[in-house]
């Protein structure tokens, strides 16, 4: 029993991930000559025969613990959100935590130096304890989110994975080549607010573009829209461009942009109207007949910039 006789009651369960105020104070550290350094990467990225894992791991949560880190008067450690949630009740003794800082850990923790998390997916860097979760937001190796559109889809993984992905569960229509003509249908296009018209994938110089085309209205104006991400980092969307053009009877409508990475949600791009945006009574007119049909014809190149 907790002395004082508050009487606390044990913890239950928690969410798997907790909102860590990240220390980013340490400053980078370029050297390979690592104060502690583990060559086998485990469930955090670190090795967890040695005890350093079990030491770093809060008992409660079962993540990483930052600074602060807390501790009861019998040692045993937390992090801080799980001492916030605990009302001052140690969860493994019971007694009041009180508000004792484990300093040494801390310490400890500054001291050590550790892979990337996502090593096994190439990242070959070495990060101070305190840099790593800052690093692992950003890192290039971080696997990429399902570019499909049409559904809240969870898949994650690098891009040989999210191609096989996409054909195997989505059934994406995969073409390979840096021009496209793409006719896109929909009967009733007066009816239509909010639509996602299937994904298309272009391979073109070893790469794979996703060409996106969605209906939405653009505040009173019903438009569609259509625009190509990159499948990989932004760095190398870059090094491309890419134009579209829709028209019919001598007049035409052109876009030339470049393709947006898929770390960028296509709600993001599509709400930056990054791409080649129709509203709707022009794209009824090009599809031709009596604006009853919706049968837009896409026309576009891919090429790398010099
Ligand atoms: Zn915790
Ligand atoms: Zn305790
Ligand atoms: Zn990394
Ligand atoms: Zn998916």
């Amino acid at each position: 029993m907790a002395p004082g006789g508050s009487a606390c009651k044990e913890v239950e369960s928690y969410p798997a991930v907790a909102d860590y105020a990240i220390a980013t104070t340490k400053p980078e550290s370029n050297s390979m000559t690592t104060k502690s350094s583990f060559g086998f990467v485990g469930k955090h990225g670190i090795q967890s025969n040695n005890g350093v894992y079990e030491l770093l791991e809060c008992p409660v949560c079962k993540n990483l613990m930052y600074p602060p880190i807390h501790q009861c008067p019998n040692g045993h450690t937390l992090c801080l959100n799980c001492k916030n949630r605990v009302h001052n009740c140690c969860p493994s003794c019971q007694y009041d935590l009180g508000n004792i800082r484990c300093l040494a850990l801390e310490r400890f923790a500054e001291s050590l130096e550790l892979p990337c998390k996502y090593h096994s997916l190439g990242c070959h860097e070495i990060l101070p304890y305190y840099s790593k979760l800052k690093h692992e937001q950003h890192c290039r190796f971080r696997p990429y989110n399902c570019p499909y559109a049409g559904s809240d889809c969870s898949i994650t993984g690098d891009i040989p994975t999210l191609i096989a992905h996409l054909k195997d569960d989505h059934k994406v229509d995969m073409h390979d080549g840096c021009t496209f003509n793409h006719r896109y249908v929909k009967l009733n296009p007066h009816e239509v607010e909010n639509a996602t018209w299937m994904l298309t994938v272009f391979k073109c110089f070893g790469k794979q573009f996703c060409l996106h085309f969605e209906a939405f209205q653009m505040g009173m104006a019903p438009v569609y829209m259509a625009f190509l991400r990159f499948m990989g980092d932004d760095s190398e969307a870059k090094k491309f461009s890419y134009c579209l053009e829709v028209g019919a009877n001598g007049r035409k409508l052109t876009w030339q942009g470049i393709p947006r990475s898929i770390r960028d949600s296509h709600r993001k791009v599509r709400d930056s109207q990054d791409g080649l945006v129709i509203q709707r009574n022009l794209a009824l007119y090009f599809s031709g007949g009596d604006r009853q049909e919706l049968k837009l014809r896409v026309t576009g190149r891919i090429w790398k910039e010099a």
